[in-house]
């Protein structure tokens, strides 16, 4: 972590958690961080609990994101959710390019430069996620898979819409599974994005934050957080649980 960076801790509650459920957690949240919590926190639940999430949110400084956008605007995709409609939750970040949209639900890079785009058109901070599966760690082809995710999705941005762009590293074989990354393996990866990005786009691109994700829990996340190009965590099951979270987040805060 780098003082210049603030650091974010996002939640992403993947399908879980019915209204009532969420609720609980938002409250109990609270009660453990108080309005003024210790870093930027960013709680990403499904799409039916954005609202009533927000509302709790109301006068706390812990923001609200979305999992997922679909690229168009408007129109006949039943089922699917715009950028513009997840802003009127009260959203101001959204998930994008999460490994299980693309394994699961077949987003293509091209996809997901697509969805970054139309997020950023509504208003909103993309997170966009990116990361190697162990195949392809294993054949030595990290750098190279996540070069391609990050020229593709992001490269081609305007530079003004850069101060608005967090990207979340997130191993797939560290997703989910309990087996985190070492704070060298994510170290040498966030080097490589943040490199990149300020060779397109000079002090900006270097002053994106990048996200630690995968099986990050309360005891790895300060030492994921010690590292220099670490700048927060994206956290999925451990995210499920208040003090868990809680003692994340105060993780994050004493990195500072
Ligand atoms: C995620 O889904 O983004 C994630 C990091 O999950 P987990 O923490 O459960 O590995």
């Amino acid at each position: 972590m780098n003082a210049s960076r603030p650091p974010v801790v996002a939640g992403n509650w993947k399908m879980n958690k019915t209204n009532p459920e969420a609720v609980s957690l938002v409250r109990e949240l609270i009660a453990e961080l108080g309005a003024s919590p210790p870093c930027e926190i960013v709680l990403c639940p499904p799409f039916t609990a954005l609202t009533e999430v927000s509302l709790l949110l109301g006068g706390t400084a812990i923001r609200l994101g979305a999992q997922n956008l679909h690229a168009e605007a408007k129109g006949a995709f039943t089922g699917e959710v715009s950028g513009d409609m997840v802003r009127s939750t009260g959203c101001t970040h959204v998930l994008v390019g999460h490994s299980e949209r693309r394994r699961l639900f077949g987003e293509s890079d091209d996809m997901v430069a697509k969805k970054t785009r139309a997020a950023l058109a509504s208003g909103l901070s993309p997170i966009v996620c990116l990361g190697e599966t162990l195949e392809e760690r294993e054949r030595n082809e990290t750098a190279a898979v996540v070069t391609r995710q990050l020229e593709v999705a992001v490269l081609g941005l305007p530079p003004d819409a850069v101060p608005r762009l967090l990207l979340a590293y997130e191993p797939v074989w560290a997703i989910g599974t309990g087996r985190t990354a070492t704070p060298a393996q994510a170290q040498e990866v966030h080097a490589l994005l943040r490199a990149r990005l300020g060779g397109r786009f000079g002090e900006s691109g270097r002053r994106v934050r990048i996200l630690y994700g995968g099986s990050c829990t309360a005891d790895s996340a300060g030492d994921l957080l010690s590292q220099e190009d670490v700048d927060g965590t994206l956290v999925g099951g451990a995210s499920l649980e208040a003090k868990g979270f809680a003692r994340i987040a105060r993780a994050a805060g004493a990195a500072r």
